[in-house]
């Protein structure tokens, strides 16, 4: 039915805990979600959101038709607040989180629960964070803070220390089966396939079915095939490789590297070389903006060194 934010079938152990606790009045006031990304925690933060507004609270999950869930589902409940970056990837600042301690200070509209979803949390910045101390140290009653986090180190640790944590782990293939093959349609793939590719996130895996990302993650799968066995030069594979988002490309890269390492005896310069990308990760995500041609080149040059010489020579 629409208007009802459920949890994903992954999710179901947590959901019973969490409605255990609102069954027995014993739902703390701040919960943080965490694990990663991909996994729908955000949605999760959503469904719970909903089942503690809907008036019919003896459901385990949400009503969908009730004057609190239409409001809900029309985004337009006085008594919820989602607080996220201003654009993806840019930091939560401090003006954001004055305007929660004001809505945590006032009493709710509809006379039930408030919710505030921070969502994801690790990209408040310092001050904010620490605006959020205040809030979390002289809780309201009747209001929830669902932090959504992708990366716990990320938070600040007294934050983390006055919430109760939920963790949404990488589920196993019976978990998300039945789900991803619903969503295939007539997809020339297997949800085996799209799980590799996506590590094990569901969410993660659909995106690459509806986007031509499958495709891309393929063709670059099937040129390393190529490189390895030299029948492909390492500067006509770089030159395609410039094509493509780094980071994306440098994940690629390091997810097939591990995956070889788990089944083939490989020559021990594949440690440094995942260690190097690593390194190049980091850069990247520092902002860095090297010489696209030389490290595709180098990284190119030394994925197949690592084939053609392994398991031992000169490699890395
Ligand atoms: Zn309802």
């Amino acid at each position: 039915m629409p208007g009802i934010s459920e949890p994903y079938p992954w999710q179901q152990d947590q959901w019973k805990r969490l409605n255990r606790l609102i069954r027995h009045q014993r739902l703390p006031h701040a919960l943080v979600l965490c694990g990663p990304r991909h996994l729908g925690k955000a949605q999760f933060g959503y469904a719970l959101a909903q089942r503690l507004l809907c008036e019919n609270q003896q459901a385990e999950v949400a009503c969908g038709i009730c004057k609190q869930c239409t409001l809900f589902a029309s985004q337009n409940h006085p008594d919820v607040l989602l607080i996220q970056p201003e654009e993806e990837g840019n930091a939560i600042r401090i003006d954001s989180i004055r305007q929660l301690s004001e809505f945590t200070e006032k009493t709710a509209q509809q006379g039930g629960w408030k919710v505030v979803i921070i969502s994801p949390a690790d990209a408040m910045n310092i001050n904010a964070a620490n605006a959020l101390l205040k809030t979390l140290e002289e809780p309201a009653s009747k209001t929830l803070l669902i932090l959504v986090c992708h990366q716990l180190s990320r938070l600040s640790a007294t934050v983390k220390s006055r919430c109760q944590k939920v963790v949404f782990p990488v589920p196993v293939l019976a978990e998300v089966d039945s789900w991803l093959s619903s969503q295939m349609g007539d997809s020339r793939s297997t949800v085996a396939e799209l799980l590799q590719y996506a590590e094990g996130r569901p969410l993660l895996a659909l995106e690459l079915l509806q986007t031509d990302l499958l495709e891309k993650r393929r063709a670059f799968d099937s040129m390393l095939d190529e490189l390895a066995i030299g029948q492909l030069s390492a500067i006509v594979a770089a030159q395609k490789c410039q094509y493509l988002d780094g980071l994306m490309a440098i994940d690629w890269l390091y997810g097939r590297l591990a995956l070889q390492l788990k089944t083939k005896n490989m020559h021990p310069g594949a440690y440094r070389y995942l260690d190097r990308l690593l390194q190049i990760k980091r850069r990247l995500h520092g902002g860095a903006n090297p010489n696209k041609s030389l490290l595709w080149e180098e990284l190119m040059l030394d994925w197949q060194h690592l084939f053609l010489l392994a398991p031992f020579g000169r490699a890395g």
